[in-house]
Formats: C-alpha cells, structure tokens, sequence
C-alpha cells in the first residue's frame, strides 16, 4: 500500500472530502465512491493490538469487583480503538475506489 496524503477520486481524481465518502459519492463527477473492505481490514490490526497492549497495561481485579468501573473501563478501551483508527486515517487516508469493486467482493462471497 502506497502512502498518500490526500484522498482522490478514482474516477476524474480531484481531492475528494470526508464528507464526500460518507454520502458514497464524488462531489464533481458524480461517481459512486467507498473505502476498500481491505482498508478496514488493515486499520483493524494496529488497532486492537494497541487495544490489546492498553487492555492489559489498565486492568485491575477493581472491575470484576465493581460493575461501574469495569463498564467505565470498557467504553475507555473502545474509544482507545476509534482515536487509534481515526489517527491512522489522518496520516494514512484510505485509497478511495468505485463502489462496484467492493459490491463484486460481496457477490463472489454469496454465490
Ligand atoms: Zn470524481
């Protein structure tokens, strides 16, 4: 996987926004716009095992004991995971592609 630092439309390639992706289309040329399935697959990895690192360094018996600070300590380890994704998708933003290549994903694993 190649770095770059901007993301850009697989189809006429301008500079697309964040909010372009999540309405899954291209601002300019109208094209249906996702993030690879691959993409999310690969920031899942150094995510949990920083989840994985973080889980282990906090734990104390104290959760087991008291509901509250055990439920606390969860919600902590999942915005753990999501700041670790959103950093990864700042500094390595995702390869945007046309929405049909991760449609055909889906069909070929049905059939
Ligand atoms: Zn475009």
């Amino acid at each position: 996987m190649g770095l770059n630092f901007c993301m850009t439309c697989p189809e006429c390639r301008r500079n697309i926004t964040g909010a372009d992706v999540r309405a899954e289309r291209c601002d300019y040329c109208n094209t249906e716009i996702c993030v690879p399935n691959s993409y999310h697959r690969w920031t899942d990895i150094p995510a949990y095992l920083v989840l994985a690192l973080v889980a282990i360094k906090t734990f104390s018996p104290q959760f087991l004991e008291h509901t509250w600070l055990g439920t606390l300590w969860f919600w902590m380890l999942a915005v753990v995971v999501a700041l670790v994704k959103l950093l990864i998708s700042m500094f390595i933003p995702p390869k945007i592609q046309p929405k049909y290549v991760n449609e055909d994903i889906t069909r070929l694993h049905l059939e």
